[in-house]
């Protein structure tokens, strides 16, 4: 199995470079801010607890996320392989993923980091907030938390990789074609 998690700050590309990856490895695509969107847009419970969380910048709670997370990934038994987008974003998350994987006879493969500055960032985010509808893409200061959020709770999480030799890191300022290319690269090496 091949098992990617695509790395990086809110704004790096993660969603449509996953989106590429997927098609072309033949992978499942597992977003947990997709995950989540669906849910709040069907009331569910899952995504009004998460719309509370979501609104603010701040992270869903980490039991909350990782039974969602395992949940989606026991669906497809017979894939071959996952790339895990806006996953793990806390040491215990990432804990726990390799616990599950284990638990299933599989690991991560590597974990590829998108390297993109935050003035591009906040830039990219307005931008699609533009378009996406997504409110937590449209107000500077949630952006600001988001970014937050990140550098105090997530960057780490490299750290967590490259200990196990897993981590990548791919210059995240390009055409989206030029990016999609380093990351094949990264991923065939
Ligand atoms: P994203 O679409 O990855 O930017 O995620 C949007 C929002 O969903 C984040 O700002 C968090 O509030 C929430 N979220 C997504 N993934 C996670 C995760 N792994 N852990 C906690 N919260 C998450």
């Amino acid at each position: 199995m091949l098992n990617i998690v695509l790395f990086g700050p809110p704004g790096a590309g993660k969603g449509t470079q996953a989106e590429r990856i997927k098609d072309h490895y033949s992978l499942v695509h597992l977003s947990t801010g997709d995950i989540f969107r669906f849910n709040m847009k069907k009331s569910t419970k899952l995504g009004l607890l998460a719309k509370s969380y979501i609104d603010k910048g701040e992270l869903v709670p980490d039991e909350v996320t990782i039974k969602m997370l395992e949940s989606e990934v026991i669906k497809y038994p017979e894939s071959n392989g996952f790339i895990f987008d806006g996953f793990p974003r806390t040491t215990l998350q990432a804990k726990n993923l390799d616990e599950f994987l284990k638990s299933k006879n599989t690991a991560i493969t590597k974990m590829i980091a998108l390297d993109v500055p935050n003035n591009e960032l906040i830039e990219r985010l307005l931008l699609r907030g533009k378009d996406s509808g997504r409110a937590d893409d449209q107000n500077k200061e949630v952006i600001a938390n988001r970014i937050k959020v990140y550098e105090d709770q997530t960057a780490i999480l490299a750290d967590y990789y490259r200990l196990q030799n897993k981590l990548v890191s791919v210059d995240g300022i390009g055409t989206v074609d030029e990016i999609t290319h380093r990351l094949y690269s990264a991923i065939d090496n």
